[in-house]
């Protein structure tokens, strides 16, 4: 898989390109697999502006890159 760096340094471009790679059949809670629809959004964390999620099945929060290898690289930015 190549990695389109220079799209990365977008975050609006980011996000897209991370949910049509690492969520191509859907973004949603990783721990049971309910889709992000019904979800409230929790919180965003206030460096970031990365919005968290919360599961509204299995109370499990989770966030745009939660299980892909950026992990909180991204996060950071
Ligand atoms: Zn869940």
């Amino acid at each position: 898989m190549e990695f389109p760096i220079t799209n990365l340094r977008d975050r609006a471009n980011c996000s897209q390109w991370i949910i049509e790679h690492f969520h191509p059949n859907g973004f949603g809670c990783q721990n049971c697999g309910a889709g992000v629809e019904p979800t409230r959004k929790f919180r965003t964390t206030r460096r970031s502006q990365l919005t968290v999620y919360r599961c509204r099945q299995c109370n499990q929060t989770y966030n745009l890159y939660s299980g892909t290898l950026f992990g909180r690289c991204i996060m950071e930015g």
